[in-house]
């Protein structure tokens, strides 16, 4: 079956994410997805606990700061430590279980990619909604994902609940972790989406702001 999943969403276990799990299902419904992957800044308890909690299908993830780029590990059951090199990340995530993807490879604000050429990724994340200007990443970070010969995919990276599913990936697989994750490491996936739109990015600073006052 063709599955619709939106494979990079923060949660509010990420101090700069305000989507609360009922809010996370709820988005995702709306949306039409089939499931979500909850990559929570460097911890992966919280997508566990919520997958556990909640009656929504969920890839346990997460996103890891690595000292040269970011990097998304899904389909894990325990945490990777933050800052080693992505080819040390990589290899970690690899010998967990999982599968690595390089996420938002060419932004500027969010961490992008240096030396990667010998980091064996199972994909990169070629559309991330959250990224501008959104044109010229998704161009280039196909180029990346043509250079390493991987799959592509794409996410939202949303932190507020109107975000998700602005980009989702098309996955052939039955709605099993293990049969996605494999299905994805052999390409059998396809990235789409768009920006997510501004007035949307705006109310989302205003709502973190007031949070914070
Ligand atoms: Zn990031
Ligand atoms: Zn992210």
């Amino acid at each position: 079956m063709t599955l619709k999943i939106d494979l990079h969403v923060h949660t509010c276990y990420s101090p700069d994410s305000l989507i609360t799990p009922d809010e996370l299902v709820l988005y995702a419904k709306k949306r039409d997805l089939d499931g979500v992957a909850i990559t929570d800044h460097g911890r992966i308890d919280s997508a566990l606990k919520i997958a556990k909690e909640k009656d929504f299908f969920i890839i346990p993830g997460i996103e890891i700061e690595c000292s040269n780029g970011h990097v998304l590990g899904l389909g894990l059951q325990e945490a990777v430590p933050q800052k080693l090199t992505t080819d040390e990340t990589v290899e970690r995530i690899h010998k967990a279980g999982g599968i690595a993807i390089a996420c938002h490879p060419t932004a500027f604000l969010k961490g992008k990619l240096r030396n990667y050429a010998n980091s064996k990724f199972d994909a990169v994340e070629v559309i991330n909604a959250s990224v501008l200007p959104f044109d010229h990443s998704v161009k280039s970070s196909q180029r990346i994902a043509s250079k390493l010969g991987v799959a592509s995919v794409a996410g939202s990276d949303a932190h507020y609940g109107p975000e998700i599913g602005y980009a989702y990936t098309l996955i052939d697989a039955e709605l099993e972790v293990d049969d996605i994750v494999k299905a994805i490491s052999e390409g059998m996936c396809q990235p789409f989406g768009s920006a997510i739109p501004i007035r949307t990015r705006l109310k989302r600073e205003l709502l973190a702001l007031k949070k914070r006052f």
